[in-house]
């Protein structure tokens, strides 16, 4: 690396610091941006300082945005009384782009996490409860991931609004689609065992 250009280096260091790319990796890139033309080397640093400059979280439901309230939150055809809550923006995305839940969304930002010292208090919990407080949801979705961390989160949230009247639910999991059951851990099969559907 060291026998190119310091300018060159720079670009190198800069994004083999983004995750999954390593020095070799983000050499190509590197190399790439500078071959490709003016324009789209200048629309790439745009659209970078652009996302900084825009995209802000939601004030009520903690997705990205670039607008407050999302778009999300004030359309028209959502359920506003079913509320999902999910770890992280990227899996509101995926949920949406599953198309199978029409209500309203809420993003802690992590989970419980004890040994990495991440307490509810760093999650957008205090915000879910006054969301709770000051709406009619009739149904909280739990839609954390399904390994251990994501299931402490859940059965917190479970706990914390045990004495509320609305239903809570937790999404379902199990053995996911096309998959081999050989290769599957045993906590999935148990799982998908004890919550098995009559047909
Ligand atoms: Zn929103």
């Amino acid at each position: 690396m060291e026998y190119y250009p310091p300018s060159l280096v720079r670009l190198i260091r800069h994004l083999s610091k983004l995750p999954g790319i390593g020095e070799k990796t983000a050499t190509r890139l590197a190399l790439h941006i500078l071959r490709s033309s003016d324009n789209e080397a200048k629309a790439l640093s745009q659209s970078i300082i652009e996302v900084k400059d825009k995209v802000r979280l939601c004030s009520k439901c903690f997705g990205l945005a670039d607008k407050d309230p999302c778009s999300l939150c004030v359309h028209p055809n959502r359920n506003t009384r079913i509320l999902c809550v999910v770890e992280q923006p990227s899996d509101l995305v995926a949920l949406e782009k599953s198309g199978a839940f029409k209500g309203l969304y809420h993003v802690l930002h992590g989970t419980i996490s004890p040994i990495n010292g991440i307490g509810p208090e760093d999650l957008k919990i205090k915000e879910l409860m006054a969301r709770v407080r000051n709406s009619e949801v009739e149904e909280l979705v739990l839609a954390t991931n399904t390994n251990v961390e994501g299931e402490a989160t859940a059965s917190y949230l479970r706990e914390l609004f045990k004495d509320h009247t609305m239903l809570i639910t937790r999404i379902a999991s199990g053995v996911p689609m096309g998959s081999d059951l050989k290769y599957l851990d045993e906590v999935t099969i148990k799982r998908a065992m004890e919550r098995r559907q009559n047909l």
